[in-house]
């Protein structure tokens, strides 16, 4: 079937729209996806080899803070969509330089947005004939809430509270498309994910950072007292929520996304190398190369999301516990470090 609608989507050489194009892709025949990617340090076009030759796709080298190239894709491509992943994402390289993060993620998204709303509105609340289903779906982070004690989880209604550089920007680009929908009636959808996990995540990440230092013999470098609990989500179950609402969520709402997978840190550590001591045995178990190390200035303790929302609402569950998916992650790294 030819495809009728043209998405633009943006930072997909990244690692969650590494893995939401080719599962978009296959959902959804009638859709070419443009991939507007600056292929910062963190972009990696070996991450989308398997959707290379496939003719609904096309792939831009560019910055989203690139005005005038926006505009050109929106017009040359007819885009009716957006889903926009396209961020600086990494906290320790927020507290180092933070200017960056400003720019890519509070001004990249302004352009992005802003140039949607003049392409698909007329003016506030008034669609350009044959627009009106266009959507601007942004992707955010559980960090804009802050940090929880022992207790309690982060609804849609918990105040903003970011703490980094990286969340700081992050809880400003989201206020930003919400004030594009009070303003302009633009249709919305911002969706709040917690912690992903899986396959193709760039090195410098927790997870793959621990077993690649453990396939080198390396130290397993934990923060603090390892005790800092995030809420663990496989990626394609992050992708498939974020279909969900792209394509059922509620113009001007915002979903969670969670798995109801709290996991500290050392646990993960102590999990990854129980795996490894069984796929790829040595004389010594990787859990003694552990080491604590000095923490990350301004470390959030836990973060945990209450996805009643998107679960009630559009039908969402996770489908992996942190248990099965770790274990498909060891596996893709095994292959990829060997
Ligand atoms: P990533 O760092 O792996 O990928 C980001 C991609 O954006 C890279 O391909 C990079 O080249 C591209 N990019 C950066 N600056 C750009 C610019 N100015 N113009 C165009 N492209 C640019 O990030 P990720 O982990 O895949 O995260 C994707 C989105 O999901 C981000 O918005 C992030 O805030 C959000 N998020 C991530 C997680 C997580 O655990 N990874 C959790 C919740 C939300």
């Amino acid at each position: 079937m030819p495809y009728t609608k043209s998405i633009l989507v943006t930072g997909c050489a990244g690692f969650i729209g590494s893995n939401f194009v080719p599962y978009f892709l296959e959902q959804y025949p009638h859709y070419r996806i443009v991939n507007l990617d600056l292929l910062t340090y963190a972009g990696n076009l070996d991450n989308l080899a398997e959707v290379d030759d496939n003719e609904r796709y096309v792939f831009v080298q560019g910055d989203i803070c690139d005005r005038a190239l926006v505009e050109s894709l929106f017009e040359q491509y007819a885009i009716c969509g957006v889903i926009h992943f396209a961020a600086e994402s990494h906290v320790d390289n927020s507290i180092k330089n933070p200017g960056v993060f400003v720019e890519t993620n509070v001004n990249g998204t302004f352009t992005l947005i802003d140039v949607a709303y003049k392409t698909w509105m007329e003016k506030p609340f008034v669609w350009k004939e044959g627009y009106e289903a266009c959507r601007f779906h942004h992707i955010s982070t559980d960090e804009v809430y802050g940090t929880l004690g022992e207790e309690g989880l982060f609804t849609e209604s918990t105040p903003y509270a970011p703490n980094s550089p990286y969340s700081a920007s992050k809880a400003s680009s989201d206020m930003i498309v919400r004030a594009y929908h009070h303003t302009y009636g633009m249709n919305t959808v911002v969706t709040n994910c917690s912690n992903n996990y899986g396959p193709k995540q760039h090195d410098e990440k927790l997870i793959p950072t621990i077993i690649r230092k453990a396939l080198a013999g390396q130290k397993i470098p934990i923060y603090g007292d390892g005790k800092n609990i995030r809420d663990w989500l496989y990626v394609l179950d992050h992708c498939k929520g974020i279909d969900l609402a792209y394509h059922e969520g509620i113009s001007g709402e915002t979903y969670n996304i969670g798995g109801r997978n709290e996991r500290n840190n050392l646990y993960i550590a102590h999990k990854i190398c129980e795996i490894l001591d069984t796929l790829k045995p040595k004389a010594t178990s990787y859990q003694e190369q552990i080491a604590f190390v000095e923490d990350r200035a301004g470390h959030d303790r836990r973060y945990a999301i209450d996805a009643t929302k998107i679960e009630t609402k559009l039908g969402w569950s996770a489908e992996e516990n942190f248990e099965s998916g770790i274990v498909k992650t060891v596996e893709w790294y095994l292959r990829k470090y060997n």
